[in-house]
């Protein structure tokens, strides 16, 4: 593994490395998959001191990133917009990047303490400042167009790193001003071998259910927590109505959208697929209902319900 302890992808870092004198990337590729640690590790190497092999882990500007304290990184996310009022609230709960996060002239209510352009305005502390934006696909139209002139020529050498899930969502003009890298899975046996090394152990069903992320063996406790509950939930199902509601009781407290869902999906991939459909579509119909503030109880066990009559166990 290399100082920043990325997973595989020795493709991609030497795309980049190739590719660092370009001023904006766009990485994209599902959750988990290692974009955000590639962009520290292209962090990393535009800034590092090193005369040898960069990044070198251990010069002012790495251990600094180590550190998560990097000077000349900036990171931008989306954050959740709620409108005033339940319904609004409701209504307009999406996630965004907005025109406040880039210009401090648009953000009247000071919403964030550092905003883009500013920040991109003083030089860099060590060799060149860079801004990641992780969720391209969050910038809303305004905060796109506020970015446009400074991605064409950044100021001070400066470096824009946008990461997607999906190139499709991204507003096409910023797209076509960035170096676009498509992140692919990593080989299974790459995923093994890292497995050995953080804990010594081999477990198939990990690594069947990472597909390649290796975001997941690198919150591995979460996602076998995961899957531990939702196999608990299959058998609470099938063992009868009170069970699947005790057990889906139990899920509802521990429920955690980041991971749940897909590991239900998984556990459940074995079932056909016109059957996994409906499975979905009840999980779909429950996540909209929790995040419309639904008493969660009685979502979770109209969840049991529905799945024990798709998997054929509610009759008799
Ligand atoms: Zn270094």
């Amino acid at each position: 593994m290399n100082p920043l302890g990325i997973i595989g992808h020795a493709q991609i870092l030497e795309q980049l490395s190739q590719l660092e004198g370009r001023h904006a990337f766009l990485l994209a590729g599902v959750p988990r998959l290692g974009k955000h640690k590639l962009a520290h590790w292209l962090t990393a190497r535009v800034n590092c001191s090193s005369t040898s092999e960069k990044p070198c882990g251990i010069c002012p500007s790495c251990t600094a990133l180590l550190r998560e304290a990097h000077p000349d990184l900036l990171e931008v996310g989306p954050k959740l917009e709620t409108g005033s009022g339940k319904a609004a609230r409701r209504a307009a709960r999406r996630a965004i990047i907005p025109i406040k996060a880039i210009a401090a002239s648009r953000d009247d209510g000071h919403d964030f303490d550092v905003h883009v352009l500013e920040w991109l305005s003083i030089g860099p502390h060590y060799r060149r400042k860079v801004v990641v934006i992780d969720g391209a696909e969050f910038l809303n139209a305004e905060a796109a167009n506020a970015l446009l002139k400074v991605v064409e020529e950044p100021p001070n050498n400066a470096l824009f790193i946008f990461l997607t899930r999906d190139l499709l969502e991204v507003i096409p003009t910023i797209v076509s001003r960035c170096t676009r890298l498509n992140i692919p899975p990593v080989s299974e046996g790459k995923m093994d071998a890292a497995l050995t090394l953080l804990e010594g152990t081999e477990d198939p069903e990990l690594l069947a259910f990472a597909a390649g992320r290796p975001g997941v063996l690198l919150e591995r406790d979460a996602a076998r927590a995961a899957l531990s509950d939702a196999h608990t939930l299959l058998e609470g199902l099938e063992s009868g109505m009170l069970e699947a509601l005790s057990a889906a009781d139990a899920l509802e407290k521990k429920f955690d959208p980041l991971w749940h869902p897909e590991a239900l999906g998984f556990v459940a991939r074995h079932f056909d697929s016109r059957v996994r459909l409906k499975l979905d579509e009840a999980l779909l119909d429950a996540q909209e209902r929790l995040e419309q503030y639904a008493n969660a109880g009685l979502v979770f066990g109209v969840l049991a319900l529905e799945w024990r009559r798709v998997l054929g166990y509610s009759g008799g």
